[in-house]
């Protein structure tokens, strides 16, 4: 018996003249592998947005833990064990990757001088879970985008999330980039943690999720076990329009 951690239901969010989510409504359950399809431009960063407490919604209802969330907040959502990685990560780029990593944690501990040696090892046994070579003392900015992003997702970790949203992770990626994330995403399940894997892409959103939400201009069309779909359906959800296999 499946239980969820959070549960949207009914959300509206408009912004002048756009409809970006109408009524939509999407449950993730605590450990699962959700994925959220949706082409260009159809409100899956919205919805992110909402769920990380950005953007308040104008319409629905927000429950976490079964119990109804007022007004969801930043700071609230991230208390909520809720961590985001977005599509350009949120990191600094003029900081080393340990600064990057401290940064959170070193915010949350509240005092006013930062224990470096207790930094550098926390970080280290972050990426070290990971399974990854990373330089702590490098630059952010000199890193690759997969590198960038397994700190983002490092530093998630980090926090003790009990769900970690990704944003078009596999955008920048190349094949075997995207391997070492989907070994990544299995891992942090392993661990109990919720992802919500956002993608456009058909066979990677087939792959890695056990449940697939599809929305199209800011409706939800379908919801259901990822097992029950294949590439055809997902792209007619996804477009409203059968495709013809030549
Ligand atoms: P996706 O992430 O699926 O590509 P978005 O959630 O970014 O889609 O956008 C959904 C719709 O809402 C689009 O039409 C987009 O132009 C619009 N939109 C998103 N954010 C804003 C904003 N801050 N102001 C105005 N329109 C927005
Ligand atoms: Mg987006």
């Amino acid at each position: 018996m499946s239980e969820a951690f959070i549960e949207l239901r009914n959300i509206g969010k408009r912004f002048s003249g756009v409809h970006a989510l109408d009524d939509v409504s999407l449950t993730i359950n605590k450990g699962e592998i959700h994925c959220l399809a949706g082409e260009n431009g159809s409100g899956k960063s919205t919805l992110i947005k909402v769920i990380a407490g950005v953007y308040q919604p104008d319409a629905g209802e927000i429950l976490i833990d079964g119990k109804t969330v007022r007004h969801l907040t930043p700071i609230e959502s991230v208390r909520h064990a809720i961590q985001v990685i977005y599509q350009d990560f949120s990191l600094f780029g003029n900081l080393t990757v340990a600064e990057n990593l401290a940064l959170n944690t070193a915010l949350r501990a509240k005092r006013k001088t930062v224990n470096w040696r207790a930094v550098h090892a926390l970080a280290r046994e972050a990426l070290d879970r990971l399974g990854v070579e990373i330089d702590l003392t490098a630059e952010l900015e000199t890193l690759p985008t997969s590198g960038k992003q397994l700190v983002a997702i490092a530093r998630a970790l980090m926090s003790d999330a009990r769900l970690i949203i990704m944003d078009e992770p596999t955008t920048a990626l190349t094949g075997k980039e995207v391997e070492t994330l989907f070994r990544i995403v299995r891992d942090i399940q392993a661990r109990g943690i919720a992802v919500l894997f956002v993608s456009h892409k058909m066979r990677e959103m087939l792959d890695i999720s056990e449940r697939l939400t599809v929305i199209r201009n800011g409706r939800k069309v379908v919801e259901g076990p990822t097992s029950d779909f294949d590439e055809g359906a997902v792209i007619r959800h996804m477009t409203g329009q059968d495709i013809v296999a030549e």
